[in-house]
């Protein structure tokens, strides 16, 4: 049996070597074949196929043992450059990352979702070219663009699904409008998702089973479940705001239903408890300036929504036995009074097999989570092994 050229063999592997130097620790030629098993030329050819690509980059020299020193490779994250985009409500913002999504450069600026999605879309499409000029890039550059909106999004089209917050946005094809100005995967998920994928990224890259818990207006959660996003048949996995909380008064929620969680412990249910013990706070960020302030009945609300929130996780740490819990959304910035609560009930409920290892954390990236996220969640799509494999064919033919 004639064995396949070993030419063609060789190139074809290129992206799955790329997965290993991915870390972005420098290797050469002789250390990749000793950590892959396969012989030096197959190695060669890759190495090759990849520095074309300029995906891969020299790295400076090892040490020799003799004669001229063997050159170190590593994955090179400023070979193209990614668009981030969380839509919020009210706020825009877009980041230019590299191949790690480290933003390079990013804008945010106010913005009404209402407007619909032609006006924001247009002004993403108009930003996107703004960042690319700030960074001196070339359109050519961009592997593609990663969107977050606040609403349920079927992620296989990209289209929003009867989202309650975004007018005129319902099916909208969101990828074919933007692929109007920029021809790259275009990706779109629920502002949760994006931020669990953004905090998973930055704060905790090595922990395989993460739940993401946004408290805000809304609340939401985002699964990482074996290092992968979980989202479920239609993309609505996660969402925990319209699950009945255990003992809730019967407050009927924006959904229809009675004593969902949301209803009872978001911000505007802190906001109105509070307000018939006649404290006033009519934000989120009302709620979060009292409890820093030293308000103790603000502080008490907001522990009693972190209980009313833990007794749902604590069935999800039943389902799913994260390692990691991580509370974000604007009330985690009220400090521990929210974590406080949900820890009281998730340890005193769960089984100590599950809570063991299980940590219960504010989140730490902030405002970036977003846009991070949306570009992680590009970088994921665009750099496997069959696309980079893809991405090589064609540029040889
Ligand atoms: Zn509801």
């Amino acid at each position: 049996m004639r064995p396949e050229p070993a030419s063609a063999y060789a190139v074809s592997g290129a992206g799955e070597l790329l997965q290993l130097l991915r870390d972005e620790t420098p290797r050469t030629r002789a250390e990749l074949a000793k950590l892959t098993g396969l012989a030096r030329s197959t190695v060669g050819a890759r190495v090759d196929a990849l520095l074309a690509t300029g995906l891969l980059a020299p790295s400076g020299e090892a040490a020799s043992t003799g004669g001229r020193p063997p050159v170190r490779f590593a994955f090179n994250p400023e070979a193209r450059v990614v668009v981030g985009a969380d839509i919020g409500a009210t706020h825009g913002r877009v980041a230019l990352t590299d191949l790690s999504g480290r933003p390079v450069c990013e804008i945010g600026e106010p913005l009404d979702i209402t407007d619909g999605p032609a006006v924001v879309l247009d002004w993403l499409v108009a930003t996107t070219h703004r960042l690319l000029e700030q960074a001196g890039r070339q359109p050519r550059e961009l592997i593609g663009i990663g969107i977050g909106v606040p609403g349920p999004v079927e992620h296989s089209s990209g289209r929003p699904m009867r989202p309650p917050i975004m007018p005129g946005w319902d099916g909208y094809d969101v990828p074919a409008h933007v692929r109007r100005e920029f021809d790259v995967p275009v990706l779109v998920d629920n502002d949760v998702n994006i931020m669990a994928l953004g905090e998973h990224a930055m704060a905790h890259p090595d922990v395989e089973h993460l739940l993401f818990v946004k408290v805000a207006t809304g609340i939401g959660a985002g699964i990482i479940s074996g290092g992968r996003l979980h989202r479920g048949a239609v993309g609505a996995a996660g969402d925990l705001g319209h699950v009945a909380a255990p003992h809730a008064p019967d407050v009927l929620c924006s959904c229809g239903n009675v004593g969902c969680l949301e209803a009872v412990a978001s911000g505007p249910a802190i906001s109105k408890a509070l307000k018939e013990i006649d404290v006033l706070a009519a934000s989120n960020s009302d709620i979060v300036d009292l409890v820093r302030g030293g308000n103790i009945p603000a502080a008490l609300a907001v522990r009693q929504a972190g209980r009313t929130i833990g007794e749902v996780l604590a069935t999800c740490v039943s389902l799913l036995n994260p390692q990691v819990i991580v509370i974000g959304g604007s009330l985690a910035q009220a400090g521990e009074s929210l974590i406080a609560g949900v820890r009281e009930v998730v340890y005193g409920r769960s089984l100590p097999l599950a809570t063991g290892v299980l940590q219960i954390v504010a989140a730490t990236t902030g405002v970036q989570a977003g846009v991070i996220g949306a570009a992680t969640m590009v970088i994921q799509h665009a750099l496997t092994a069959d696309r980079v494999d893809l991405a090589i064919a064609q540029s040889a033919s």
